[in-house]
């Protein structure tokens, strides 16, 4: 059994659902499973029309409606398939409209509303894209995730899937594939207990694919974008940015955190239980073989796998005497961040003072003056993380060269992270150096 997951720009238009057909087709004796996006941005669409629903009232419904109904009426006619919606897409277009007149009337849109409104994204292009399927002669049939086995909790816009979904996804779907039924599945969308609708996160139909692969066992997870595969650097810092043929998970999801748009980083976690490789494919180009994400990388593996850079990101230095030789000073730190709710990032310590950063839009004023209780605290905005992914037993050769290049470029490094035994070391440059130290390691590490 094979997974295949296909995102919002493989399925925006008929001629890309076309295509898509095409490669599912040739793979029909790998007893595929699909698993969708909503087609183009209609997630974003879904949101805009909420907010305008609530910003301008019943009058915008009409509007925004159209354009989400246009984008899949047009589609199965381009698709040749019928001029009119049918009784099932009219019905699920009816109900979106009754909840968007609700929102322009009660002008609120909670979470849980949000992730109600936006589960109509993946539940009419799933439909769509398994009624052509089904008219070019592939058995296929739209399968909606909840009926699929998954159950989540009730974290609304980051639901998290329960234990359950791992058995309750096998035995929904492996009897449909034995059968012969290629099943199309929403990505992005569960219910919870009680049977309302969740949403695992934006991006999160990368989740949903590599979850049925692995609660399935299937042979691989093939996450199908409009990119060749996970790639050695960002193309638009990096213009010759080469194709990284193998990564493990650790390194995918560091890689995902750290600026790569490539995965979703949860993704990666039903796989590292089962083993299950994680293939990135070209959907524009098949033929190219993408990137293999699997627990070890094969062996003359090179050094470095990837360099990723995070932009707008504040620099924290809080400086104390009183840390030296104590107890608990690191620990008071870091409630305080806590009790504000603030994620921080990267972390480096000395005897007399913590660094650290978070995302530049967090508030930081309120911790700031807790912070100052105990120490000198210095916020400096503005900042670029510059990550590099490698091996971590070979880290003193990629330190020397990292800070070889930076010192080359005239760039000063104000805070650096290393783990034991991780595959990530990181530095802070200033935001508008990051560009020109991403080309320069690119260079180093990858271009002789
Ligand atoms: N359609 C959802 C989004 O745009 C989920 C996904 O694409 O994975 O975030
Ligand atoms: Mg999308």
């Amino acid at each position: 059994m094979l997974v295949m997951k296909f995102g919002g720009s493989s399925v925006a238009d008929a001629a890309r659902i076309r295509h898509v057909a095409e490669i599912v087709r040739n793979r029909l004796n790998r007893k595929p499973v699909v698993v969708l996006s909503a087609m183009g941005d209609t997630t974003d669409h879904l949101i805009e029309a909420a907010e305008k629903a609530m910003s301008e009232g019943p009058v915008s419904v009409e509007t925004s409606l159209e354009k989400i109904s246009a984008t899949h009426l047009f589609a199965l006619q381009k698709l040749g398939l019928s001029k009119m919606f049918t009784p099932e897409l009219r019905e699920l277009l009816s109900e979106l409209a009754s909840l968007l007149s609700g929102i322009s009337l009660i002008k609120e849109l909670t979470a849980k509303t949000r992730d109600y409104l936006v589960s109509f994204g993946e539940r009419l292009s799933v439909r769509v894209a398994a009624r052509y399927f089904s008219a070019i002669g592939i058995n296929a049939r739209a399968v909606d995730s909840w009926d699929a086995g998954f159950i989540s909790d009730s974290n609304f816009t980051r639901a998290e899937l329960l234990p359950e979904s791992w058995e309750a996804i096998p035995r929904a779907l492996l009897p449909l594939v034995e059968g012969g039924v290629v099943p199309v599945v929403t990505g992005f969308i569960a219910k919870d207990a009680n049977g309302v609708i969740t949403t695992l996160g934006r991006g999160g139909s990368d989740l949903s694919a590599t979850m049925i692969a692995s609660a399935c066992k299937a042979e691989e997870a093939q996450v199908w974008k409009d990119v060749d595969g996970i790639l050695t650097a960002d193309p638009r810092i990096v213009p010759n940015a080469r194709l990284v043929r193998a990564v493990t998970y650790e390194e995918a999801s560091e890689l995902a955190f750290f600026g790569s748009q490539v995965l979703h980083p949860r993704a990666m976690q039903p796989c590292g239980k089962t083993c299950t490789p994680v293939i990135v494919k070209n959907s524009y180009h098949p033929e190219v073989e993408g990137s293999v994400i699997s627990p070890t990388l094969p062996p003359g593996s090179q050094t470095v796998r990837a360099i990723t850079t995070r932009s707008n990101v504040t620099l924290v230095d809080i400086v104390s005497s009183r840390m030296v030789g104590q107890y608990g000073f690191l620990a008071e730190v870091f409630s305080t961040f806590a009790e504000h709710k603030i994620s921080v990032d990267m972390v480096a310590t000395s005897e007399v003072s913590v660094s650290l950063t978070l995302d530049t839009e967090y508030d930081i004023a309120a911790v700031k003056r807790d912070l100052s209780r105990i120490a000198h605290v210095e916020v400096k905005t503005n900042k670029a993380i510059v990550t590099i992914i490698g091996l971590v037993n070979r880290s003193s050769v990629i330190l020397e060269s990292a800070f070889g290049v930076c010192s080359s470029l005239g760039v000063q490094t104000q805070m650096v992270s290393q783990g034991a035994s991780k595959v990530n070391i990181s530095f802070i440059v200033d935001g508008d150096e990051a560009g020109t130290v991403v080309r320069g390691l690119h260079k180093k590490f990858f271009e002789g």
